[in-house]
């Protein structure tokens, strides 16, 4: 057989052609005004880089437990109990939040099975949703992404088993109220759906408190949590998911015979990790926030996000593909909407850069408007 036969129509489902279009028109540029990157600027603070590298030289390197070292699940057991109020939480160590959702999604979703995704959403919901065969429903949020509990009840059926929360959101940086939490966890409740909430941008909140989906002691969710753009550390690769105890168990049997384990020297830097306070680069992300919000607000149609690293303007004349195009002919590279949604009306920024390539790429945005 010739080796594309034998691709699984599991892969050939996962479409990976739009991003890797900008990425294809970028690469012709030399020193772009990069707004497309998903992840922080800065990098891992020295104390936890210190820990990883003690725990490599003290031979800290074999594998670990499946479900973790124990200390960093009880820290992290803690701080559930402390902000949350769960009484005895269930906490496995996942190689990032990418590997608790493909754990999560293998563990309980079987071929047909329905997961309601709210639209935009983080591309990686749709493409591994596909890869265990069931089937992503997306539920429109447009134009203010507010999560209307209406709008999901339209979209079950009796196949939905799972919805997706995702507040600060990637990629439009909008953070979910308490109110709309509510809303949606009682519709979750009425149709028996489990709810999976991605807080993995918890930290990156400007306007106030965090609402998390388990506020109150909601232990009945499944939350994924991250270390990767808290800490700066994308390329360690760990995360946590806590929940109900018999999914949890699951997830990591199936850890056990895929990804065996997070990293172990990043899990003892983990530890570490929890103690740095983030504070300041926090507050620098709230003015970079303002910075790219002024510079857009004239020009664009587009929401004040209150979280993450990113804000999702509406392209002149809802039209994304071709504005990006131009864009990055101008040199400023951004993602065209289609790539997290079933539109094609907006585009993602990551305002995860210095200041003054914040100012310039909305400069060139803004006057790009001038001319479609
Ligand atoms: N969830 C969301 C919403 C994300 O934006 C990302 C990273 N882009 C992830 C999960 C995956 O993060 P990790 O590095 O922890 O796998």
């Amino acid at each position: 057989m010739q080796p594309e036969q034998l691709i699984s129509q599991r892969c050939r489902m996962v479409d990976a052609s739009g991003i890797r279009k900008v990425f294809d028109l970028a690469a012709k540029l030399s020193d772009p005004i990069n707004l497309s990157i998903g992840q922080p600027d800065f990098d891992v603070p020295e104390p936890v880089k210190a820990e990883a590298i003690e725990a490599i030289r003290s031979g800290f390197n074999s594998y670990t437990q499946t479900q973790g070292i124990a200390p960093l699940r009880e820290a992290i057991a803690g701080r559930l109990t402390r902000e949350h109020g769960w009484r005895e939480p269930s906490v496995l160590i996942t190689s990032g939040v990418s590997g608790g959702l493909m754990l999560a999604f293998m563990a309980m979703l079987n071929p047909g099975d329905e997961v309601l995704v709210p639209d935009p959403y983080f591309v990686m919901y749709k493409h591994l949703v596909n890869l265990v065969g069931a089937r992503p429903v997306m539920v429109d949020t447009y134009p203010d992404f507010r999560l209307d509990p209406d709008r999901f009840a339209a979209r079950v059926s009796p196949r939905t088993k799972l919805l997706l929360l995702n507040s600060p959101s990637n990629p439009t940086g909008n953070l979910a109220s308490a109110d709309e939490l509510t809303g949606i966890l009682a519709l979750a409740d009425k149709h028996g759906l489990l709810v999976i909430s991605d807080e993995i941008y918890c930290e990156f909140c400007y306007d106030g408190p965090y609402q998390s989906a388990a506020a109150g002691g909601r232990d009945d969710i499944l939350l994924l949590g991250g270390f990767s753009k808290t800490y700066g550390m994308t390329g360690w690769r760990m995360g946590y998911a806590a929940g109900p105890r018999a999914i949890i168990e699951q997830m990591t049997k199936l850890q056990q015979y895929t990804f065996v384990c997070a990293p172990s020297m990043v899990q003892r830097a983990g530890l570490a990790a929890l103690e740095t306070d983030m504070g300041e680069h926090v507050a620098a992300y709230r003015r970079k926030r303002d910075i790219i919000y002024d510079g857009l607000k004239d020009a664009f149609e587009v929401m004040r996000p209150g979280g993450a690293f990113y804000i999702f303007p509406k392209a002149p004349g809802g039209r994304a593909t071709p504005f990006v195009e131009k864009a990055i002919a101008g040199n400023v590279l951004i993602i065209p909407g289609s790539v997290f949604s079933d539109r094609d009306t907006h585009f993602r920024i990551s305002f995860a850069t210095s200041d003054e390539k914040l100012r310039a790429g909305a400069e060139v945005l803004c006057k790009l408007v001038g001319e479609t």
